[in-house]
Formats: structure tokens, sequence, C-alpha cells
């Protein structure tokens, strides 16, 4: 009877969607099988990200960068519904929950148009039975202690590549847009959540984003030795901290927008 119980082995298949607010413009597209990077692109309109998802196979973990849900209270995000109200509406708790740890997060209503295309996206997957987790490349980059700011510049993403390199086998891909960069974060997100390392922050009944739990970087990368000199660490200090510092007790929605969005600025 023993042998009926043996797990079948199947490759945890996850896949990383940085979801960009206007179809035309790139959405970074990476699976994940078994932590090993097996696909990166980028896709447009949500049909192409939804064929994406489809590729990744039924059982593939999704997770999106983009709110996948409304501050409690609203029923839109229109500025002109009576669900408005100010002060308390715009963001959701975990976007406060994220600035309390010096992780600068706009608000929710402050990004609509990738709030929207968050949600309906969410919607759809949610009809074929697939739960999507809400996270965020640039939260797990900080938490994980890896290079998280620079992206915009071709030496950004390389040191983002390079620190990434140890944790995600297979990626080798240089000229990766940040795009599908933090798609290859939300995708190493999904995989840490699936073997236990994670953690969540804002309300169950609001919406819950997907974050590194203490000690994840350990579990991913046993190696702390090698993994130490992949990272150019003087220069990260020096980058991170200052700006960050300076823009966290001002509240939801102001700070470093730029970085912390991913780009993702609405418009
Ligand atoms: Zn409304």
């Amino acid at each position: 009877m023993r042998y009926l119980l043996a797990p079948v082995s199947r490759p945890i298949a996850c896949i990383g969607i940085d979801l960009a607010g206007l179809p035309h413009r790139e959405t970074g597209v990476a699976i994940l099988r078994d932590g090993r990077l097996d696909h990166l692109s980028s896709a447009g309109g949500d049909d192409e990200i939804l064929a994406s998802v489809v590729q990744a196979g039924a059982d593939a973990t999704v997770a999106i960068n983009a709110p996948l849900t409304l501050p409690r209270g609203r029923c839109c995000l229109d500025d002109d519904c009576p669900c408005r109200h100010d002060p308390g509406t715009r963001s959701r708790a975990l976007e406060r929950e994220l600035l309390r740890m010096k992780v600068p997060a706009l608000a929710t209503a402050l990004i609509k148009v990738l709030a929207r295309r968050g949600y309906h996206l969410a919607a759809t997957l949610r009809a074929t039975g697939c739960a999507p987790l809400e996270v965020y490349p640039f939260a797990t980059l900080r938490l994980l202690d890896l290079p998280a700011s620079g992206k915009r510049t071709q030496l950004g993403r390389r040191r983002i590549h390079n620190a990434l390199q140890p944790l995600v086998p297979g990626l080798d891909h240089p000229a990766a847009s940040e795009h599908q960069l933090d798609a290859v974060v939300c995708a190493l997100t999904a995989h840490l959540w699936h073997v236990g390392h994670t953690r969540t922050v804002g309300e169950a009944d609001e919406g819950l984003m997907v974050i590194p739990a203490p000690g994840a970087l350990g579990a991913l990368c046993p190696s702390p030795p090698a993994f130490a000199e992949a990272l150019p660490r003087p220069r990260r200090v020096a980058e991170d901290r200052v700006p960050y510092d300076s823009g966290a007790g001002s509240g939801a929605g102001s700070g470093d927008s730029g970085e912390a969005v991913g780009g993702h600025i609405a418009t």
C-alpha cells in the first residue's frame, strides 16, 4: 500500500507576468519549471498574456505584478464615483503595510490604469479556476537583499540579472528588458510561495500580496559565499538607501514612485 502513496513527480510551473498598464506597452512573461527558467518573452494584449498562461500549463501558478483587487469600499477606481472618499480609499492595507516596511508602493488609486487591467485579468483567470497571486518584484528584490534599483539603465539591469542568476538556473539573458527581469522575479516569488518561503501583506478580505519570508534567500541559495561574490555590494548600498529613506514617511502614493511601480506609471 505504501507505494500507492508515493507522490507523483510533477514539475512546479510558475508564470510571472509583469503587467503593463496598456496593451501596446511591453508586458514581461517568464515561466519557471521547478525553479528553472524555461521561457522568457514579452506580450501585448490580454489574449497574448492568456496564451502564455495556457503555455505554462493547467497547474501553473500565476503571479502578476499589478493590483488585483480594489481598496476596501471601492466599487471602481473612477474619481467621480461616490465610492471615492478622501482620505482612506486610495490605498489598500497591503500598500500601507509595505510602506511601514520601508518598501515604497504606489496606492492602487494612483495607478488606476494598471489596477483596472490587473483587476480584470485576475477576474478572467479566476473564471477559469486559476487563483493568481499578486506580487511586487521591487519588494521581492528588496526583501531578498538583492539590487532593486536602476533597472532603467543597462548597467542596472545587468546588476539585477547577475544577482538573480544564482537563484534562477537557466537565466542567461543579459539583454533582458526591465519588464522581462521583473517577470522573472514574479515567477521566482511564485516558486518561493510553492516551497513555503513566503508570507503575505494586506488583509484577506481586501487583497493580499505575496512577499518573501525572512530566510527565503538561504532556502534558494545554499552556497552564500559564491552568491555574495556575484553582488556588486558597494554601489548597491549607495544607490538604494538614500532615496527610500527620504520618501518613506510621506504616505501612500508618494516617494519613489518610478522605481516602486517598475515603470507602470499610469497615465
Ligand atoms: Zn465606484
